[in-house]
């Protein structure tokens, strides 16, 4: 597989990084899963992100999310959202076992979402690192610092991850 044809940018169209990052995964996930740095990362990056979730649920951050999205009609995921994802974002959501939609299920909505919320396990920077005024309004002091602790150990785990997998593959081109 020749990988100087992966488009790296999020510029291009996500029909066309989800054909290369299936297109990856097909041809490579099974050398990716071999390599034991590869494998360390993700169960680190694994458990952040179980981590954040813990926190989020702790902290009332689950409870004011859904009670803003059923109730007051809300929505952080908007259509376009899924525009930020490079090919490496979804190739990591397919190693983590990820289905990817092939379409959108609500065409206003970011690609990704599905009808209970988010169907992906590696959000970009962008969901993760989001706190609207309506959270910092209901939330201790106390409550944010420690969420903002846990969305940043999962970002810092997901950088860790993708760059290592952007250098996996430029040394095996
Ligand atoms: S990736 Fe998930 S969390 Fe981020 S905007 Fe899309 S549906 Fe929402």
């Amino acid at each position: 597989m020749d990988f100087k044809k992966i488009p790296m940018g999020t510029d291009h169209p996500i029909e066309v990084k989800l054909k290369w990052a299936h297109l990856l995964f097909d041809n490579c996930s099974k050398e990716l899963l071999s390599d034991a740095t590869v494998v360390r990362l993700l169960e680190e990056y694994k458990e952040s992100i179980a981590s954040n979730w813990e926190k989020m649920a702790e902290t009332g951050v689950v409870d004011e999310c859904t009670r803003c999205a059923l109730q007051d009609g809300g929505s952080c995921c908007g259509s376009g959202i899924e525009n930020k994802f490079d090919v490496v974002n979804l190739l990591i959501n397919l190693l983590l076992g990820v289905k990817l939609p092939s379409r959108p299920w609500d065409s206003t909505g970011c690609w990704f979402l599905g009808e209970k919320g988010c169907l992906i396990t590696a959000r970009h920077v962008i969901c993760v690192n989001f706190m609207c005024r309506r959270l910092y309004d209901r939330l201790s002091p106390e409550a944010i610092k420690k969420v903002q602790h846990a969305m940043q150990e999962e970002t810092e785990r997901a950088f860790i991850l993708e760059e290592y997998i952007k250098m996996w593959l430029a040394r095996n081109e």
